[in-house]
């Protein structure tokens, strides 16, 4: 990387170690031409993508409220709070996975209706009944259909 005071491209790294319990590398670099020494910091970056809503608008994403529809979704059923903590740390995998910066709303939404139906069929119902507009009533009504099967 360039040299911050002369600006020269040529900077070697004279050590290198692991530091933050191993999460981040710091580098202590010195510069080939002026011999100034500087630090970095190297981390993997692990962004959650901001969500586009139908409209258009981005909002960042937001863990309380997955919780809140999942738990709303969940509601007097068998599922312990350790498994729904556990669907949202998958889902936020998930998300991260993409490596996208941005991911619509929908994405989001579908990926949430495949965990519920993993975890809870009637959460899962409750959810996509909500979540899908009227325009999709078919298909709703489809899905419950192969779910009863
Ligand atoms: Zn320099």
């Amino acid at each position: 990387m360039f040299c911050p005071f002369c600006s020269v491209q040529e900077t070697k790294v004279i050590d290198s170690r692991l530091v933050a319990d191993g999460s981040q590398v710091r580098r202590r670099r010195e510069c080939t031409v002026c011999k100034e020494r500087f630090t970095t910091f190297e981390m993997a970056e692990l962004v959650m993508p901001r969500i586009v809503k139908r409209d258009g608008s981005r909002e960042p994403f937001n863990e309380d409220k997955l919780r809140a529809g999942l738990q709303r979704a969940l509601e007097k059923r068998p599922v312990s709070t350790e498994q729904v903590e556990l669907c949202i740390s998958r889902l936020k995998s998930s998300l991260r996975a993409t490596g996208e910066r941005e991911v619509s709303s929908e994405f989001l939404g579908n990926l949430i209706m495949d965990a519920l139906k993993v975890l809870d069929k009637v959460a899962y119902v409750r959810f996509a009944s909500v979540y899908r507009s009227f325009e999709d009533i078919r298909e709703f009504g489809e899905e419950i259909a192969r779910m009863s099967d």
